[in-house]
């Protein structure tokens, strides 16, 4: 990784959970985002900004003044312009380092969507694309998040029916979902658009790290006026006309990055370990913590920076004051290839 994608991504990267693994995951995936509207808008550029690495947007529709309150991606200027070509825009702009499609046609039954796709988001207004996109992820094995939205009434969902157990769109919504219906015709708030169309991204970042809660099969359901939301597991309808009768497939087990260990200092005896304290130095001159010489002083920023000044031969066990800064440098050692490291709990001192 370049110093400069290290920059743009390292508040995200810092997170343990993540770490350079995860953002290699987030670059080498490709999404397809079908519908550049109101949920489309507000998802497209969490992705681009966290760093997906191809994003393909399709909308055939043209930036209206009235689409203004809720597609904020979009200027006053643009009216008249393609969604999708507007879009791609912007998302080059917020990332240039990122590869970004505009399909500008009507997205129907003859349109194909590209090869070695990670994940296909449905953020389209009508069921007729809605089912499209299911049968295309059973079809290409691609897991689909589906999202729909009306006045203060919105959800989202994970579906991949090629899956033994999970289900497809249809197994949930064998009709037009009651509150799916076009924003033309039924009023809107703007934040409630953007808020489910937030959730389909934040699943979809989720999914592709192998967050075990946002897996396929997890449906959000949100009442934006009443603030209420529900995340439902659901399975496959057995009786589901199209989902039913194709090969399925033993899900995938998730790959999400192993937590570094938390031992105690008790546990590393006999073991040939070097403790790194990474707090500041103020921290360490008004409570040194452990005070044995088998220790190196190097500051969180610092560790990423001079990770290999530190033994591959040794076990190292990050110390902070609280075990977070500690468990941070233990994830960054282990996606930088160092297999000995573990979080010193602090508590054990
Ligand atoms: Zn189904």
């Amino acid at each position: 990784m370049t110093h400069a994608a290290y920059d743009r991504y390292e508040r995200q990267i810092a997170l343990p959970e993540i770490g350079l693994a995860g953002q290699k995951k987030l670059h080498a995936a490709h999404i397809a985002v079908i519908g550049a509207g109101g949920l489309g808008a507000a998802a497209l550029p969490y992705l681009a900004g966290a760093g997906i690495g191809n994003i393909t947007v399709y909308d055939h529709d043209t930036v209206s003044p009235h689409n203004l309150h809720r597609q904020t991606i979009y200027q006053d200027a643009q009216t008249g312009q393609n969604k999708a070509e507007a879009a791609a825009k912007y998302l080059t702009a917020l990332n240039p380092d990122i590869k970004v499609t505009a399909i500008t046609k009507h997205f129907d039954e003859t349109t194909n969507l590209p090869d070695n796709l990670d994940l296909i988001l449905d953020s389209s207004d009508n069921f007729a694309t809605k089912s499209l996109l299911n049968e295309a992820s059973l079809r290409h094995h691609v897991p689909l998040i589906s999202a729909s939205v009306q006045g203060f009434k919105g959800q989202t969902g994970i579906f991949a029916g090629y899956y033994e157990n999970v289900p497809c769109y249809h197994c949930l919504f064998p009709e037009l979902p009651e509150n799916a219906c076009n924003c033309n015709d039924a009023g809107i708030l703007g934040t409630s658009a953007g808020l489910t169309g937030l959730y389909q991204a934040h699943l979809a970042l989720g999914y592709i790290l192998g967050f075990k809660n946002m897996r396929a099969g997890c449906i959000l359901s949100f009442d934006f006026k009443a603030l209420r939301m529900q995340r439902l597991e659901l399975r496959k309808n057995p009786a589901c006309p199209v989902c039913k009768d194709i090969d399925h497939h033993e899900e995938q087990p998730l790959n999400e990055s192993p937590m570094p260990k938390i031992m105690r200092l008790e546990d590393l005896q006999g073991r040939d370990f070097i403790v790194v304290d990474v707090r500041t130095q103020d921290e360490i001159n008004s409570d040194p913590l452990y005070t044995k010489d088998n220790i190196i002083y190097m500051e969180l920023g610092a560790v990423r920076r001079r990770f290999n000044e530190l033994p591959k031969d040794k076990l190292l066990a990050f110390l902070c004051a609280g075990n977070v800064r500690s468990a941070q440098a233990a994830s960054w050692m282990k996606s930088m290839g160092y297999d000995q490291v573990c979080i010193l709990d602090r508590y054990s001192l």
